[in-house]
């Protein structure tokens, strides 16, 4: 099972990539990655795999004693090995039967229906271990067998059960002033109709990010410069990793004694370094840095380790086997005590590996094929065959919103218990997003994988914005655009000036505005004939990226700053309407008007009234934190 498995992730190592992605595994290849892999096999992998084996061995041979003593005796090689072994593959049904998609990265078993594949390793399992127990203890087998599988069954699910606990944490000495519980890519008109609608608090319709990637999002929230950070990436520039940058509002909160805590299931996406987590008085991610990827990308190949990862670790990851609301309580009771307390999940990250009680969703689930599921990354992967194939299964946007609706569900009770928890009773409690989600089309009927962080539309740009606490009323609230940027500037008003957040505290602003250096998408969506947005190209805007030991890593840029902003990007947005500019290579610019999700028109625009639109954005974009007394 070992041996399958690390081959599916020599071919998921070896297999072709886009976007962001790539640089990824161009980053895998280097020393310090490799390195890293080969300490993890040595003290994680190996380890449990033969600590497990040990144990499922001694369980094994202990209920044999039990039904029958003269098996002490007989325990020779081959009844231990056979005996281990059929544990082993049992414990891997066990998981898979939790998880079936996480088939679609074991070769073989990924072309084969679901309901073939599981029967086929259930009976793989079973019909040799009863023949060869029936041959040798008559009878008795059938005592023998369900109570081994029964045990074995137990083994496969307790570290699922250990890694889903939370231990709970005394009440704090201050109750909290502000909790924000982001979730990664969830767009708000999905939220809203897989649940989010029924929940307690202040409703925006019309919200919008200020940047639509992660990282940027937050460094922004944590008074990061937004005139740099909205020209970055997914990876620190070497001017952030020296320190170049600050998060100059977590620095005030500090320096005011207030305590930040700031908790992730997938630190991989924020790129947190030791010298910036020292402005939070806790944070706690799976692993430091890039090497989340191990959770959130290698897991999968290797389900016993995965299924342990989350009992071992210091706080609940992503992979396919995690509890959705393991992260989020963890969060809340390592949060007591402080005044702004922070978390974000990555739960609805691309791609979704669906459990068998979401598939439920999924009209006759097994009888599809765990590849069936596996969304496709671009358009230079797309075989003739999937764009013949119209089985609405198989939907990228339909996983995402089985995820979306379920993890709505686990964390509904959560969210409504906060009201009476001692805690967060009198915080601003807020749920939000720091981007959409785009699946962009290639057929009418075929959908590409998920994606973020590429371009300004509404796909990308609309976020979910739930506000509850003292002061705001359950409900649809007024249906002006609120900018991510006010939840900024409210924090900051409420931690440093003491001025309460209440609902007009959002949508204040003439409009939301939206600054981002944005990618160049060819490999998602072909441009319009004759069209070059002055986008940049994954590929060429670095001279390289680089994988540092302890998780740190950081990207070299072609062009300075300067350079780089001149193919800014930008895009305003009032209630429901949404204007994107996009600067075109030989001048000018593309206008595209939004209502909603509907695009109801492009223009071409001169350089003049291109750098009109721009000053005006950028400067309600590029305004001060508005602050009484001293500067933050
Ligand atoms: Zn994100």
């Amino acid at each position: 099972m070992l041996g399958l498995s690390l081959f599916g992730g020599w071919t998921y190592y070896q297999t072709r990539s886009e976007g962001l992605g790539s640089f990824v595994q161009d980053g895998l290849k280097n020393p310090h990655a490799l390195a890293f892999a080969k300490g993890l096999l040595l003290t994680e992998i190996l380890p449990l795999y033969l600590g497990v084996g040990i144990l499922v061995w001694l369980l094994t041979l202990g209920y044999g004693i039990v039904i029958d003593r003269s098996l002490a005796k007989n325990w020779g090689f081959g009844t231990a090995f056979g005996l281990t072994a059929a544990a082993l593959v049992w414990i891997h049904v066990v998981l898979w039967w939790r998880v079936p998609t996480a088939l679609w990265v074991i070769p073989g078993f990924q072309h084969l229906p679901f309901v073939l594949g599981l029967l086929l390793l259930a009976l793989g399992v079973l019909l040799p271990l009863g023949w060869w127990t029936h041959r040798r203890w008559g009878f008795r087998a059938w005592v023998l067998i369900p109570g081994w599988i029964l045990l074995w069954t137990s083994l496969a699910q307790a570290p699922l059960l250990l890694g889903h606990q939370v231990r709970p944490q005394p009440r704090g000495d201050r109750p909290t002033q502000a909790l924000l519980l982001g979730v990664d890519g969830l767009r708000p008109e999905e939220a809203e109709g897989q649940g989010l609608g029924a929940w307690p608090g202040s409703h925006y319709p019309n919200a919008y990010t200020m940047i639509p990637a992660t990282r940027l999002f937050y460094s922004m929230i944590w008074g990061g410069d937004p005139a740099q950070y909205s020209i970055g990436h997914v990876m620190p520039s070497e001017v952030e990793l020296l320190g170049g940058l600050r998060y100059s509002l977590m620095e005030s909160y500090k320096a005011r004694g207030l305590k930040s805590r700031f908790y992730i299931d997938d630190g991989g996406t924020i790129g947190l370094t030791n010298r910036t987590q020292s402005i939070f008085d806790d944070t706690a991610m799976p692993a430091a840095g890039w090497e989340n990827f191990v959770n959130s990308n290698l897991a999968v190949h290797l389900p016993l380790y995965a299924s342990w990862l989350d009992a071992l670790r210091i706080f609940p990851s992503t992979n396919p086997w995690a509890g959705l609301d393991a992260g989020l309580r963890t969060a809340l009771e390592r949060g007591r005590g402080a005044d702004l307390v922070m978390f974000h999940t990555c739960h609805l990250h691309q791609p979704i590996f669906l459990t068998r009680e979401e598939l439920k969703d999924l009209p006759r689930w097994w009888t599809l094929r765990p590849l069936d599921l596996r969304p496709i990354g671009g358009l230079t992967l797309v075989r003739p065959k999937d764009e013949l194939n119209t089985d609405a299964r198989r939907d990228p946007l339909l996983a995402y919103r089985i995820r979306v609706r379920h993890l709505l569900a686990a964390w509904q009770p959560i969210w409504e218990e906060l009201s009476q928890d001692p805690d967060y009773a009198q915080a601003t409690r807020v749920l939000f997003a720091d981007h959409g989600e785009r699946f962009y089309h290639v057929t009418p009927t075929l959908r590409l994988q998920g994606t973020h962080g590429f371009d300004l539309d509404p796909w990308e740009l609309r976020v979910p914005f739930l506000v509850a606490g003292p002061g705001f009323p359950n409900g649809l609230a007024p249906d002006r655009a609120v900018s991510m940027l006010e939840l900024r500037d409210a924090l900051a008003g409420k931690l440093l000036n003491k001025r309460p957040i209440q609902p007009d505290s959002f949508g204040a602003r003439p409009f939301a505005a939206v600054r981002y250096h944005a990618l160049q998408a060819d490999f998602l969506r072909p441009e319009p004939e004759g069209v070059n947005y002055l986008s940049l190209d994954p590929k060429t805007i670095i001279l390289g990226s680089k994988l540092l030991p302890g998780g740190a890593w950081v990207m070299r840029y072609q062009a300075g700053l300067e350079e780089r902003q001149r193919g800014v990007s930008l895009a305003r947005a009032e209630r429901d309407h949404l204007d994107v500019y996009k600067p075109l290579v030989g001048g000018g610019a593309h206008h595209l008007v939004y209502e909603g999700f509907a695009l109801k028109e492009i223009h071409t625009i001169d350089d003049a009234a291109f750098a009109k639109a721009k000053r005006e954005i950028e400067a309600e974009f590029l305004r001060p934190v508005p602050l009484s007394g001293e500067a933050p």
